[in-house]
């Protein structure tokens, strides 16, 4: 049990004036940020954070000014630019700014193009990876991105390009062909689009589909559905953002994964859910 986690013995790096660190917050359970990324934390004189991130992460950072950069209570979110540009500016006045995006900062999350911006404009900059909503949120459903029965690749895709609609640059037949789990980050309000174009495009409407919202957190919920039935039972369950949505057989293994169940005295559903025995000792 931690109370204020202290940091192992390290040469851990020191945060320098007018530099701009980029850390990722991992998915929201505040355990699964980096010990690299609590360091950043307490060294910080500003974090500029996105609605994603958890507030109890944000505790960590004592006496550090917080700006949240996220779209709240209604309001329209600021614009990309602005926001880097206020990053460069902080940067500027000498303060230790953490720049803190949920997951990590490179997965669907503009921390490339913030970063890009940063360095044009001359500022020093730290990268600090984050675990990743469509991988360390399925584990928390238990579900494995990859396992080695079910597939030997897995395809990130965003469900809503800059326009808001399914992207349209997305060449979604061969997605379907040739991607064996796909991961949906951003498809709640396109789910019905998405889910149509896989099934245009090949995908069986009775594959397996698993709808994963507020993952690592205590709101977490998980459906699971088929792709044919997905949208009605997203329709029922009013599951809603943000929720990354798996499809492909791995989904099946929650039947004996689902270890947040197993908290609650819960036994697995099905112990052996793709029908393939029991993983030999050695190999
Ligand atoms: N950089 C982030 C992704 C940002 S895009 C990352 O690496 O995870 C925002 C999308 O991420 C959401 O629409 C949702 O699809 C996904 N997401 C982020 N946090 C999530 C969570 N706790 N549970 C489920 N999905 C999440």
């Amino acid at each position: 049990m931690i109370d204020s986690p202290k940091l192992p013995e390290s040469d851990w790096p020191v945060f320098e004036a007018g530099w701009v660190w980029l850390c990722g917050a991992g998915p929201g359970d505040p355990g699964l940020l980096t010990l690299h990324g609590l360091n950043a934390l307490r060294q910080a004189d500003v974090v500029v954070h996105d609605a994603l991130v958890e507030p109890a992460i944000l505790k960590w950072a004592e006496g550090a000014e917080i700006i949240s950069a996220g779209k709240r209570g209604g309001r329209p979110s600021p614009k990309q630019r602005d926001i880097s540009l206020r990053l460069v500016e902080l940067a500027r006045e000498g303060k230790r700014v953490l720049r803190l995006k949920g997951g990590d900062p490179f997965v669907f999350g503009r921390g490339g193009e913030e970063a890009q911006t940063l360095v044009q404009h001359g500022v020093l900059i730290r990268i600090i990876p984050g675990i990743t909503a469509g991988i360390g949120g399925l584990a928390y459903a238990g579900i494995p991105v990859t396992h080695r029965d079910v597939n030997q690749s897995v395809t990130f895709v965003t469900g809503h390009d800059q326009s808001g609609s399914a992207p349209t640059s997305l060449d979604w037949r061969a997605i379907s062909k040739a991607s064996q789990v796909i991961v949906i980050y951003m498809g709640m309000r396109q789910i019905g689009q998405i889910v149509e174009n896989l099934v245009c495009a090949g995908r069986s409407v009775d594959e397996p589909v698993a709808v994963v919202s507020n993952a690592s957190l205590k709101a977490q919920n998980v459906l699971e559905s088929t792709l044919g039935s997905v949208v009605g039972d997203v329709a029922k369950s009013g599951i809603g953002s943000p929720a990354v949505i798996c499809v492909d057989k791995s989904v099946l293994m929650r039947q004996a994964l689902d270890w947040q169940s197993m908290l609650t005295g819960e036994a697995p559903r099905n112990l052996d859910p793709l029908g393939r025995g029991r993983p030999a000792e050695s190999a």
